[in-house]
């Protein structure tokens, strides 16, 4: 299964969304101005839909 990922606003580092769910799912729920603390550089930026991806 693929993972859903959201790239680094800061630091292009990519890493999986905390909460995993299938692209079916993500198309449902709402994703505005979530916020995520990436794991390399510890800065937390706001992320909208458009940003997650799968991989
Ligand atoms: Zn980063």
């Amino acid at each position: 299964m693929p993972l859903l990922m959201v790239k680094c606003k800061n630091c292009g580092f990519e890493y999986p969304f905390a909460t995993q769910m299938n692209a079916e799912t993500l198309k449902t729920i709402r994703l505005d101005n979530s916020k995520e603390n990436c794991p390399e550089c510890k800065r937390i930026s706001a992320y909208n839909k458009a940003d997650y991806f799968f991989k």
